[in-house]
């Protein structure tokens, strides 16, 4: 309750919000920052709320490099969404600057806060209830795709170094092994030499980014459902939200990801591998409307690389989490022994399965550029 004070006695007066402050309260699902929204009370005008966020500056370390990314890509965003006619304030998020000027208020304590527009009338929704909303979320990513593919992506800060870079991924990996920290690598020899089978796949977006063979984009890095706002009455993803890790990458790396959790049949961490793989039907929902978007945009290469980035993705996010179990689960947090390695032979399974059904996926792009 400490910082709902803090909000009413110190942050409202920070930001430009019209009329007066009423009371804030915690908003919404997110796991990285503290998100409120803060309402108001106008004098001729409805009641208004915002969304305020603290900044997770433990993960983020350069809130200003993240903010400038931020407000590159939204203006980008809103002159297109407004040359053809749309609403600006809906269909991206709409940065509320604070009375200074600036993106972000330092707080007496040195937190960051930011503020944005509240998109009313729509639903952040926390799981596919219904195939219809994979397939409008994989529009709403291919649609944000299409409108950046003019932004100038090497423009961006990398927020977070290295992010997808799997080179780097497969030397830390390696390196874990041979450190064995927490002595576990003799028991998990069979999945070490899994990935290890699998370096050559590592290099190949990487080495084709570097070699001008794919084009550098602007990539979100967190496509999950729950940041697309959705029409509370359409059901259509209308607005990209949580743009924290937007940097300079592949689409590669967006769609793969989207696939690597969205297309599976079982969570990430289920312990009966029988009911883990990759399902075409899902596969098939996001494809076809991402590409419905996205398609034109894309290069011959982009899209011939599809299938295999979503193997790729489910490789990277796999050693990541045998990487950690080697460490010593340092970094993904756990909640039973042995989750993290759970959490690797559901990815294992899944590239399996994908190396298993390539050629279906080839079938199923080819169906829909
Ligand atoms: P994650 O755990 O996905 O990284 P996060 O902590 O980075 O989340 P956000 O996704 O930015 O936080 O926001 C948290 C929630 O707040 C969203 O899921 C959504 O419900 C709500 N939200 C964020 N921005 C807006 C907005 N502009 N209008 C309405 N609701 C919003
Ligand atoms: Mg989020
Ligand atoms: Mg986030």
């Amino acid at each position: 309750m400490k910082m709902l004070e803090m909000i009413k006695n110190e942050i409202v007066n920070a930001f430009l919000f019209d009329g007066d402050f009423i009371y804030a309260e915690p908003f919404g699902c997110g796991h990285i920052n503290a998100t409120y929204a803060v309402y108001f009370r106008r004098e001729t005008k409805p009641p208004v709320r915002y969304i305020l966020q603290a900044v997770n500056t433990a993960i983020f370390t350069d809130p200003q490099g993240l903010m400038e990314n931020i407000l590159g890509v939204t203006s980008h965003l809103r002159k297109k969404i407004l040359e053809q006619g749309g609403d600006a304030q809906r269909e991206t998020l709409t940065l509320i600057p604070t009375r200074n000027g600036n993106l972000l208020y330092e707080d007496s304590e040195g937190g960051f806060w930011r503020s944005y527009h509240f998109i009313e009338n729509a639903t952040c929704h926390q799981s596919v209830d219904r195939p219809v909303l994979f397939t409008n979320a994989a529009k709403a990513f291919g649609h944000f795709q299409k409108l950046l593919a003019d932004y100038p992506a090497d423009t961006l800060h990398e927020t977070i170094a290295g992010f997808h870079n799997t080179v780097d991924r497969y030397a830390l990996f390696e390196k874990a092994v041979a450190e064995d920290k927490a002595g576990r690598a003799a028991s998990v020899e069979k999945e070490v030499r899994f990935f290890l089978d699998r370096k050559a796949d590592g290099a190949v977006v990487v080495d084709a980014i570097a070699k001008g063979q794919l084009p550098l984009r602007v990539t979100h890095n967190d496509t999950k459902l729950n940041n697309i706002m959705m029409d509370n009455d359409t059901d259509e993803g209308i607005c990209v939200i949580d743009l924290d890790t937007v940097m300079p990458g592949s689409v590669l790396y967006d769609f793969g990801d989207s696939i690597r959790f969205g297309a599976s049949t079982a969570d990430e961490d289920e312990r009966d591998l029988s009911l883990v793989s990759m399902d075409l039907e899902l596969f098939e929902a996001y494809t076809a409307g991402f590409l419905s978007e996205a398609g034109s945009s894309l290069t011959a290469e982009e899209i011939r690389l599809l299938p295999f980035s979503a193997k790729l993705l489910t490789l990277e996010c796999g050693m990541r989490f045998l990487t950690d179990y080697l460490n010593g689960d340092t970094y993904f947090r756990i909640h039973r022994e042995h989750q993290n390695l759970d959490r690797c032979r559901t990815q294992m399974k899944l590239v399996a399965d994908m190396e298993y059904k390539m050629e279906d996926m080839h079938k199923i792009v080819a169906k829909y550029v």
